[in-house]
C-alpha cells in the first residue's frame, strides 16, 4: 500500500510500526459552531482510510480530538452570556450527530483538550527541562524553535527564511520571545477566560501542544499516521513535530497525510470554504437538501489530495451516481429472491471472473494512496456488469455474490447501498425487537423508552394479537 507522505513529498510503501496495527491521529474541529462541509472533508476522507485498513485486516486505533479551548469559543460564550464549556459541549454533541449522519465511525478515542491539561503541563515542563522551551516574564511559555534542528522539515521551510518573514510582523504582547519564530506552549489568562493553575502562571495551553499530548497519551510516542487538512501543515503540524520529537527524543509520525481544500465559487472567485470567509454550508444545511450519503459520495469522487469545488451540479451528479448503484443492488436483491438455480452457469462463472478483476482494480486504486475516484470507477464497472448480466434467470450464487461484492466495496467507502427508507426500516425493526426483548424480561421502563424513541422518529406502534405492528405517523 502506498501513501503520499507530506514529509518526503513522495508516495511511500506503508510499513506499520507494529505488524497488523495502525495508530492514527486526525486533528479534529474547534467546536464553536456547527461544522461546515469543508471540515467534513478530512472526517470523510480519513474515515475511509481507516475503513480500508480495517478491510485489509489491520486493527486501527483512531484518535481524533475536539479543540474545546480557543479564542473563538471564548468569544462565542461571551456573546451568548454563557461559559465556554456550555458552547463547546453543545457543539461536540452536534458534531457527533453530523458525523453519525455522514456514516463517519466514532473514533476509538475522542479526547478533549480541556480534559488533558495535566499531560500538557507535564510535556511543557519536560521541554523546559531539556532546554527546548522557556518561560517569559509574564508567564508565557514559548518553544525555542532554534533548539530543534528539524524545524521546517514537514512544511519544507527554512528556519532562516521563516525568521526573516516573522521579523516583518511585529506582534504586540510577544516582547518576551527570544526569537520571532518561537511559538506559544502556555499563555496567561485574560479577564473572564477559562484558566488552569500552572508553575508559570494561571493560564491556558497553546493550540499545538494539545495534539502532541493527546497523540502521546492515547497512541504512544510514535504513531503511524498523522492527518488533517493541508492548512494544518504549517504551523500546526510543524510545531507538533517539534514539540513531540524534542520531548520524546523519537520520530513522531511515520506518515503525514493532508487533504486538499473543499472550495466554493463565490462571485467568480474560487476560494477555500471557511468560517472566516463566510462562504460555507454547514453539514446540517446540506442534510436538509440531500441524503448525507450523497455528500459522502461527492467527497470521495475526487482524490483526497485534489482540490474539490462544491457545486449544486456536482452534488446532483453524485446523487445520480449513488442512485445508479442503489438501483443495481436492489435489482440484485430481487434477482436473488426470485432465483431458482443455486449453482452458477458456466457463463456466470466467466462473468464472476470479470467481477473479481474489478474488485482487484478497486483494491489497486485504494492501494495507490487511497485513490477513491478510481475505486468508484471500478464500482461503476461492476454496476454495469451486473446490469447487463443479471436477470430472472440468474442463479442465486451469482446474484448473491455480486450483491455482496458491491455492498462490501461501497461499505469500505462508508457508502450504504440500501435506500434511506430501507435503512430506517431496519433500524425500526431492530428497535422493536429490542423492545420485545425488554418486555419479555419485564423491563417495562426500557420498553417504554424505546417506544418514545420510536415516536420521536415518527413511528407509531400498535400491539396486536399477531404481534407488534408499526406505521409512520
Ligand atoms: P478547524 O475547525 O478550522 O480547525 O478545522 C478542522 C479540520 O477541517 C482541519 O483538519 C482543517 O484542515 C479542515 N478544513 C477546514 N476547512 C477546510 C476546507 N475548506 N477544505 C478541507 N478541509 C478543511
Ligand atoms: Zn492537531
Amino acid at each position: 500500500m502506498k501513501i503520499f507522505n507530506t514529509l518526503s513529498r513522495a508516495k511511500e510503501e506503508f510499513v506499520p510500526l507494529e505488524p497488523g496495527k495502525v495508530k492514527m491521529y486526525v486533528c479534529g474541529p474547534t467546536v464553536y459552531n456547527y461544522i461546515h462541509i469543508g471540515n467534513a472533508r478530512p472526517m470523510i476522507v480519513f474515515d475511509t482510510v481507516r475503513r480500508y485498513f480495517e478491510y485489509k485486516g489491520y486493527e486501527v486505533n483512531y484518535v481524533s480530538n475536539f479543540t474545546d479551548v480557543d479564542d473563538k469559543i471564548i468569544q462565542k460564550a461571551i456573546e451568548e452570556g454563557v461559559d465556554s464549556e456550555a458552547v463547546s459541549s453543545r457543539y461536540i454533541e452536534e458534531c457527533k450527530k453530523d458525523m453519525a449522519a455522514m456514516n463517519v465511525k466514532p473514533a476509538t478515542t475522542h479526547p478533549q483538550a480541556t480534559q488533558e491539561i495535566g499531560g500538557m503541563l507535564e510535556m511543557i515542563g519536560a521541554l523546559i527541562g531539556k532546554g527546548h522551551a522557556y518561560a517569559a516574564q509574564d508567564g508565557t511559555v514559548y518553544f525555542r524553535t532554534r533548539s530543534f534542528p528539524g524545524y521546517g522539515k514537514l512544511s519544507h521551510k527554512n528556519l532562516d527564511e521563516l525568521q526573516s518573514g516573522f521579523r516583518e510582523i511585529k506582534v504586540t504582547g510577544e516582547e518576551g520571545k527570544e526569537d520571532p519564530s518561537d511559538f506559544v506552549l502556555w499563555k496567561p489568562k485574560k479577564e473572564g477566560e477559562p484558566f488552569w493553575e500552572s508553575p508559570w502562571c494561571q493560564g491556558r495551553p497553546g493550540w499545538h501542544i494539545e495534539c502532541s499530548v493527546m497523540a502521546k497519551k492515547y497512541l504512544g510516542e510514535q504513531i503511524d499516521i498523522h492527518a488533517g487538512g493541508e492548512d494544518l501543515v504549517f504551523p500546526h503540524h510543524e510545531n507538533e513535530i517539534a514539540q513531540s520529537e524534542a520531548a520524546n527524543g523519537k520520530p513522531f509520525a511515520t506518515y503525514w497525510m493532508h487533504n486538499a481544500f473543499l472550495n466554493i465559487d463565490s462571485n467568480g472567485h474560487v476560494q477555500k470554504m471557511s468560517k472566516s470567509l463566510g462562504n460555507f454550508f454547514t453539514v446540517r444545511e446540506i442534510s436538509e437538501r440531500y441524503d448525507l450519503q450523497v455528500l459522502r459520495f461527492f467527497m470521495l469522487s475526487a482524490h483526497y489530495r485534489s482540490p474539490l469545488n462544491f457545486s449544486a451540479e456536482l452534488m446532483e451528479a453524485s446523487k445520480n451516481g449513488l442512485d445508479r448503484i442503489r438501483t443495481a443492488v436492489e435489482r440484485l436483491s430481487d434477482a436473488w429472491g426470485k432465483a431458482n438455480a443455486g449453482q452458477q452457469s458456466p457463463q456466470e462463472q466467466g462473468h464472476m471472473a470479470t467481477a473479481k478483476e474489478l474488485v482487484a482494480k478497486y483494491e489497486a486504486a485504494m492501494e495507490d494512496d487511497f485513490n477513491t475516484a478510481d475505486a468508484i470507477a471500478a464500482i461503476f464497472e461492476l454496476v454495469k456488469l451486473s446490469n447487463s448480466t443479471v436477470s430472472e434467470k440468474s442463479s442465486k450464487t451469482y446474484a448473491g455474490s455480486l450483491k455482496e461484492m458491491l455492498e462490501k466495496l461501497c461499505g469500505v467507502l462508508g457508502i450504504v447501498t440500501c435506500r434511506k427508507e430501507e435503512a430506517l426500516d431496519e433500524e425500526v425493526e431492530a428497535l422493536i425487537a429490542e423492545r420485545q426483548q425488554a418486555r419479555k424480561g419485564k423491563d417495562f421502563a426500557k420498553a417504554d423508552l424505546i417506544r418514545q424513541k420510536l415516536q420521536g422518529m415518527g413511528i407509531l406502534l400498535e400491539d396486536t394479537r399477531e404481534g407488534v405492528k408499526w406505521k409512520r405517523a
